[in-house]
């Protein structure tokens, strides 16, 4: 069996224990953010009313910032109050209110997971991270111990990017916090540490910690409640980490938490040694011919041919200008080709090659694609009706095109 780490690594001692969870959640009681889900979770007296609220929550910050969350978030709430509601509305409005939040699969998933709970739970939300987890599709470890912590009262950790900070510096954990090994060890710190009387606040507190004192790259020690507590604080301070275990030291030894040998601690990062992660893989990186194809509306007004995206996949049911995915280093000329012999198949009317007119290139980064969006346009004169038996597509105004679902790369893309 390998050896258990070494205790600087560990919280053993009860009593840090309970000093950590006063300091921790006295902090958070004076200095949380106002934020719309935490009052709502807050003053909802129905337990799966305050669950849907925490949820829809959830699953917007996943990768997003809680600046840009806050209005999508009010907007959500008004529209669709409750689950019930969501489960009716169809998931073109769902792409709509969600145009620009990105990642847009998170907006299907509720939707399917909102009707699955109608459906098949007779409208009541599971209550333990574990059924939650278990039953509702889009739901993961750290989603479901949100729900249930906040709105359940469950004594149940989270783990997720800023506990995963917090954590590896008040314990000094070195290993990268990528791995299954760390990951696992750090979910088991979580459940321990969680306040039983106060886990919702206890986890907020936490990753509040984390998003405003414990920074990535700056954090503010001199101001943070749990200070006395750090390790990663104490070993800059002193040099060493306090109490001494035993030889051990980072990077000796076989200790699975430490940082590996051959990048030992680096006194000019100070606490921002940890915690440390593996090399990211780098995005595919993949071009893309899209053409805005314009006519003149009623009044004269410019209006937009977009078509559907298929309903699976990266963006899926979103709307955009028509698009071909185009191999690395065609020829200028080549793309051209391809792309009027495309919008002849999507249209149905003749598309010459030499009528597309190059305007630009636009870079779009998702998480895990470069993209970059070769964009043609084509002024088109008469009316041009489209055939309904081709894929979905539809002509729209500027207005109207910002009203539909479609990405934050296609608005680009328009300007
Ligand atoms: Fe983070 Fe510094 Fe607080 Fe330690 S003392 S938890 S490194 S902010």
């Amino acid at each position: 069996a390998p050896a258990p780490p070494p205790a600087r690594h560990l919280f053993s001692d009860p009593a840090e224990v309970e000093a950590l969870r006063r300091d921790l959640l006295a902090w958070y009681d004076k200095c949380k953010r106002d934020l719309p889900w935490r009052t709502l979770a807050a003053t909802e007296p129905d337990a799966d009313r305050r669950a849907y609220a925490v949820w829809v929550s959830e699953i917007m910050l996943q990768q997003t910032q809680v600046s840009t969350v806050i209005d999508y978030y009010n907007r959500w709430m008004q529209k669709w109050p409750t689950l019930q509601a969501l489960a009716q509305a169809s998931l073109e409005e769902v792409n709509e209110l969600w145009a620009g939040l990105g990642y847009y699969s998170r907006g299907k998933r509720l939707q399917e997971a909102a009707r699955k709970v109608v459906a098949e739970l007779a409208g009541r939300m599971p209550g333990t991270a574990e059924d939650l987890q278990k039953l509702l599709p889009g739901v993961g470890r750290y989603t479901a111990g949100a729900i249930a912590s906040i709105s359940y009262g469950q004594a149940t950790g989270v783990v997720d990017g800023n506990v995963i900070r917090v954590l590896c510096r008040l314990r000094c954990i070195g290993a990268d916090s990528s791995s299954p090994a760390v990951i696992d060890r750090l979910w088991d710190m979580a459940n321990a540490l969680v306040d039983r009387s106060r886990p919702g606040d206890f986890n907020q507190a936490l990753m509040e910690l984390g998003a405003t004192v414990c920074a990535p790259r700056a954090p503010l020690c001199g101001e943070c409640p749990v200070k006395q507590h750090c390790q990663a604080r104490r070993r800059k301070l002193f040099g060493k980490p306090t109490p001494v275990p035993d030889v051990e030291d980072c990077g000796v030894g076989d200790c699975p938490l430490c940082p590996p040998a051959a990048e030992p601690w680096d006194s000019s990062l100070g606490v921002t040694n940890f915690p440390r992660k593996a090399a990211k893989k780098q995005p595919r990186v993949a071009r893309t011919a899209t053409c805005v194809l314009e006519r003149r509306g009623c009044h004269g007004t410019p209006e937009y041919l977009i078509v559907q995206r298929p309903s699976s996949g990266l963006l899926a049911g979103l709307w955009e200008f028509p698009s071909l995915p185009l191999a690395q280093g065609l020829q200028e000329e080549k793309q051209r080709e391809l792309l009027a012999d495309h919008l002849q198949a999507w249209t149905g009317w003749p598309v010459a090659a030499e009528g597309l007119r190059l305007v630009g290139e636009v870079v779009h980064i998702f998480s895990h694609i470069h993209q970059t969006y070769v964009v043609y346009s084509l002024p088109l004169d008469g009316d041009m009706t489209l055939d309904p038996a081709l894929s979905p597509a539809r002509w729209v105004t500027e207005e109207e095109f910002r009203a539909s679902a479609v990405s934050t790369a296609m608005k680009k893309v328009l300007e």
